[in-house]
């Protein structure tokens, strides 16, 4: 008889791989399902809301309550998941290898079920790949800094982080002016309705905002940005938010999930967020997230949405294997939803078009979605991670506090790069 434990392996755990164990645990405990043993593989030493950047990079200390250390974590995950803090260097349908400083040689995790959400490659400023939360916090300083000695701000791409950096900006420094260019003549560029469009450019006109659609950016220079058309924009800082990112795969063995990767490199998945493409599917390898092909805009909640449904179906094989069939008859499964996306243009206003609302609500209500933590609370507690009460420390502590960064700053040496995870 074979005793042996199934090894569940989640590679990547940031919103999609940590609600995926998390759920899977909460699953098996609430139908007393013994458990597998799990690891979850990730440098980073715990959970940052990517959501709330924006306001990171400008607002001092705010990005102290973005990120959740490991003890911060349920329970349920401290007690029954083995984290192991690398990347994942090589996968096949049967193994991970890890190859990492922090082992002598390179380990090699044999899985039953494994789980793929390693998002997408972003630079630094925008999805920091900072393995530790002091490393975190030093780079935010760093761009909370730079921020407040520039006059003249650019921002180049009107994408969602784009849009709410510009709006960030005005919102905290009136005085300074900021410059959004955009290569297309409207923005977002997510399929949004026209509404939401309009009234994106009006927010963000209201903010004081100068919005330069139809401007591609060729190249920066010392003084600014030229553009395609020969056009010189002055800057003194300059922000590039337009790479949608390329989708994190590269360690996937070309050929034998050669049918499961598309062109873009993103992990085709079908209903039930297997891997699955053509005449080939991987019954035990799920994609979440940024990083699979589902046909949804791609947001914090989408994979948490997602996770669940992954979960449910690792949850459902385990119940099988202990002769417990009846326990989820049916595989879950998820179809593409509508549009639902919101996005937040200074810490007052934001446009939204919500499953169930539409793009109805009005500025003040949109950016009451985010609450007044970008958030991080919402997502945090859906998660299990015990809730965050360091906001009102934060704003207590909030003068003075841009004197205590330099001293942090000045103390650290931050390295600004674009290198991605
Ligand atoms: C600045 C910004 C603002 C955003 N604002 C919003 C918003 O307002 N609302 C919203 O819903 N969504 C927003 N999003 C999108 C949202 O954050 C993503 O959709 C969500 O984080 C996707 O989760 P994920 O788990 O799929 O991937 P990610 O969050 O990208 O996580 C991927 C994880 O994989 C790890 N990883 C990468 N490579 C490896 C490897 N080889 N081995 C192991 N681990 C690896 C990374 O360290 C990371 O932790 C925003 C994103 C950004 C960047």
């Amino acid at each position: 008889m074979n005793t042996r434990m199934p090894h569940v392996l989640v590679v990547g755990g940031s919103f999609g791989g940590h609600a995926f164990a998390y759920k899977l645990i909460s699953l098996l405990l609430e139908k007393k399902i013994p458990l597998p043993h799990i690891t979850l593989l990730d440098p980073r030493r715990g959970l940052l809301n990517p959501v709330a950047i924006p306001r990171s990079l400008v607002e001092p200390r705010f990005a102290e309550i973005t990120f959740a250390r490991p003890g911060e974590f349920s329970r349920e995950m401290i007690d029954n998941v083995d984290f192991v803090h690398a990347k994942a260097s090589y996968m096949t349908d049967t193994h991970v290898f890890v190859k990492s400083p922090l082992y002598e040689d390179t380990l090699q995790l044999k899985y039953d079920f494994a789980l793929v959400a390693t998002g997408r490659h972003h630079p630094d400023y925008i999805m920091p790949s900072q393995p530790t939360k002091e490393e975190f916090l030093a780079l935010m300083n760093f761009y909370v800094l730079k921020f407040r000695d520039a006059n003249h701000i650019l921002i180049v791409g009107g994408g969602a982080v784009g849009i709410e950096v510009a709006g960030e900006l005005r919102y905290h420094y009136p005085s300074k002016s900021v410059t959004l260019v955009h290569p297309h003549a409207e923005l977002p560029p997510e399929p949004v309705s026209e509404k939401f469009k309009r009234r994106t450019l009006e927010a963000l006109k209201i903010l004081g905002v100068d919005v330069q659609l139809n401007t591609r950016v060729k190249t920066e220079t010392e003084t600014g940005v030229i553009t395609v058309d020969g056009r010189e924009i002055t800057a003194d800082c300059v922000l590039w938010t337009s790479s949608r990112g390329k989708v994190v795969t590269e360690f996937m063995d070309k050929e034998i999930f050669e049918n499961v990767l598309d062109s873009t490199g993103a992990l085709k998945v079908n209903y039930h967020m297997n891997l699955s493409g053509g005449q080939k599917s991987f019954e035990n390898l799920y994609a979440i997230g940024d990083v699979n092909d589902f046909p949804v805009i791609k947001t914090a909640g989408g994979a948490i949405h997602q996770a669940a449904v992954a979960a449910q179906n690792v949850a459902r094989a385990l119940a099988i294997q202990c002769g417990r069939e009846d326990t989820w008859p049916e595989r879950a499964s998820i179809e593409p939803w509508g549009i639902h996306t919101a996005i937040l243009i200074g810490k007052e206003m934001g446009v939204s078009q919500l499953m169930g609302l539409g793009d109805s609500a009005g500025y003040k209500e949109s950016a009451a979605f985010f609450g007044d933590d970008m958030s991080t609370s919402k997502c945090y507690e859906s998660l299990g991670i015990r809730k965050s009460t360091r906001l009102r420390t934060l704003e207590d502590s909030h003068d003075g506090s841009v004197k205590a960064l330099e001293k942090t700053a000045a103390s650290l040496s931050v390295r600004e790069t674009t290198t991605s995870v």
